[in-house]
């Protein structure tokens, strides 16, 4: 990303459960069964690309194709349950505060930045997935198509979408529960060519919490 700060290179941190995952970043990390994932939209207008993988089979991952054929709609909501590629549910949606999510478009990678605003060397959230799901030895084009969490693309009666920027308010937070054993990766939307995080990513906090009851 252009114009990051000294801060924003260093990466995500994490402290106890809780990942802080700067704008333009990536991060990745095991969810158990019944674990809820909370993420957190920390200065509002940003983007949370999302793609997991089943962690006893890397042959299965969450899927937004499976998961529209599941719920028959072009969006999710609170309720609806995401299903793999294995036609499995991996995770249940909570909380939505936002209430705009897209499972439509496409993540942003080398590629777009190049062809499309002649861009050289731009992160991407392709690359951040590449990166951080390395130590899993999931390689980079098993990566696949990402649930886009808080991103802005309204459907329009005549079946086109658009590029919006989002509405979520500073603190907005999505939360799902986690169905299946699973290594979950988000990314913070490093896009600041067009709306899709506001012109300017900004940091997103993800929370591992605990089933209620269970001791840490
Ligand atoms: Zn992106």
């Amino acid at each position: 990303m252009r114009g990051e700060s000294a801060a924003e290179a260093s990466g995500p941190t994490q402290e106890g459960r809780e990942i802080l995952v700067p704008g333009g970043h990536g991060t990745a990390f095991v969810a158990l069964a019944g674990q809820l994932v909370e993420i957190v939209d920390v200065e509002g207008q940003q983007v949370a690309d999302f793609v997991a993988f089943a962690e006893r089979n890397r042959t299965e991952w969450l899927s937004t194709t499976h998961t529209r054929s599941a719920i028959l709609r072009l969006t999710v909501q609170v309720g609806d349950r995401l299903e793999s590629n294995w036609r499995r549910p991996m995770f249940e949606i909570l909380r939505d505060d936002v209430g705009r999510n897209d499972i439509i478009t496409s993540m942003c990678d080398d590629r777009r930045y190049l062809l499309d605003y002649k861009v050289e060397g731009h992160r991407s959230c392709r690359t951040n997935f590449a990166e951080v799901l390395e130590p899993w030895g999931i390689a980079e084009w098993q990566i696949p198509d990402p649930f886009n969490f808080f991103q802005n693309a309204p459907i329009h009666p005549d079946r086109t979408f658009g590029n919006e920027i989002p509405t979520g308010r500073p603190g907005d937070r999505l939360v799902l529960r986690t169905l299946m054993d699973a290594i979950v990766s988000v990314s913070a939307c490093p896009q600041d060519l067009n709306p899709c995080n506001g012109f300017h990513p900004s940091p997103l906090v993800i929370r591992i919490i605990d089933p209620p009851g269970e001791i840490p």
